[in-house]
């Protein structure tokens, strides 16, 4: 399951994915911070934060989900987590900068925290206007979006 989790996830040109995004209700994450690298593919299982910086940063977010959303996010700069991995053994790894990024964001996804429910509040409202009007445009034509390529990085 998590080799097609990592297809999905390279053919969408994220660095990340979780579960429940392909319909899987499992508490199963894959990313990759710098693909196609396979050195840097983590599979974490039943992930759990056990600590957090105190320090949060603000950078821009993207969703495989959602995906022509891009939304300022404020996430904990690092994050402390045990985890299962593919064999099934315990580890406990500290991901930093980026990839605490797309671990939380991905965690989310485990939650079912949506991106859109981490915004505030004026911006998710202009998300929602935008959405709407793709909803309401989408049955016309496939819409050729492209997004600018320095932004894919953080597409979960
Ligand atoms: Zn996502």
């Amino acid at each position: 399951m998590t080799n097609e989790m990592f297809l999905v996830m390279y053919a969408s040109e994220g660095v990340g994915l979780a579960a429940p995004q392909v319909g899987v209700n499992k508490r199963v994450m894959v990313f990759n911070s710098d693909p196609p690298a396979k050195a840097s593919e983590f599979v974490l299982v039943n992930p759990k934060i056990v600590k957090a910086s105190t320090r949060r940063e603000v950078d821009v977010e993207g969703c495989l989900s959602f995906p022509d959303v891009e939304v300022e996010i404020v996430r904990r700069k690092w994050v402390r987590v045990e985890y299962q991995n593919l064999l099934g053994q315990n580890c406990t790894r500290t991901f930093t900068n980026l990839e605490a990024r797309i671990f939380q964001h991905e965690f989310d996804h485990l939650q079912q925290t949506l991106l859109i429910d981490r915004m505030l509040p004026q911006e998710k409202e202009i998300t929602q206007r935008h959405m709407d009007a793709l909803a309401s445009s989408s049955s016309s034509s496939s819409s050729s979006h492209s997004l600018p390529s320095e932004n894919a990085r953080n597409h979960v």
